[in-house]
């Protein structure tokens, strides 16, 4: 198995990667965000709870997210690796990634972190914001807010991986295909 965590602020670009990915390396990819929205969309009671702290720019709570993304990741038992797009976003939830791919005898392989300024990602989300529709894409307050949770609360899971040697940063501002080409690189080396 070949077990990718994306990380990245928000606006990072870590869906359009994400999605590249999936295609070049046939993993199943798994964004916790994509999840909560499509939870929200069918008025579930996870898109209920979700949907309270996401307009607000907040973490769901861990527990919440760690079992969803769980409950997510046993639905592919034949798969040939995940691409962990938005999770972890806490020490606790990489710990419990850490715990539960164990448990199955496999591992996160390497994290691939996206720099990019902050004004780069305002700019971003704003502009996505326009198309997506998304409420947490269209006020600036929010956004701000959720780069601030990030550089609180998340940046630092970049270090739990760098501490296992699995931490690997990209520069996430060029353009998408350049990118996508340093990522692979790294990948390469593994796979
Ligand atoms: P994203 O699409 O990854 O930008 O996520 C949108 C929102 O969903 C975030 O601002 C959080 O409110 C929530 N969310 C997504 N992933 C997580 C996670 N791993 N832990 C807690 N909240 C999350």
């Amino acid at each position: 198995m070949l077990n990718i965590v994306l990380f990245g602020p928000p606006g990072a670009g870590k869906g359009t990667q994400s999605g590249k990915l999936v295609k070049k390396y046939g993993l199943v990819h798994l964004s916790t965000g994509d999840i909560f929205r499509y939870n929200i969309k069918n008025e579930t009671k996870l898109g209920t709870l979700a949907k309270f702290y996401i307009d607000k720019g907040e973490l769901v709570p861990d527990k919440v997210t760690i079992e969803m993304l769980q409950s997510e990741t046993q639905k592919y038992r034949d798969a040939k690796g995940f691409i962990f797009d938005g999770f972890p976003r806490t020490i606790a939830q990489a710990e419990a990634l850490d715990t539960f791919l164990n448990e199955k005898n496999t591992q996160v392989d390497l994290m691939l972190s996206l720099d990019v300024a902050e004004n780069e990602l305002v700019k971003r989300l704003l502009l996505r914001g326009k198309d997506s529709g998304r409420a947490d894409d269209s006020n600036e307050e929010i956004i701000r807010n959720r780069i601030q949770v990030y550089n609180d609360q998340t940046a630092v899971a970049a270090s739990y991986y760098d501490k296992q040697n699995k931490y690997f940063p990209i520069n996430g501002e060029g353009t998408i295909d350049t990118i996508f080409d340093q990522l692979c690189k790294v990948i390469d080396r593994f796979n």
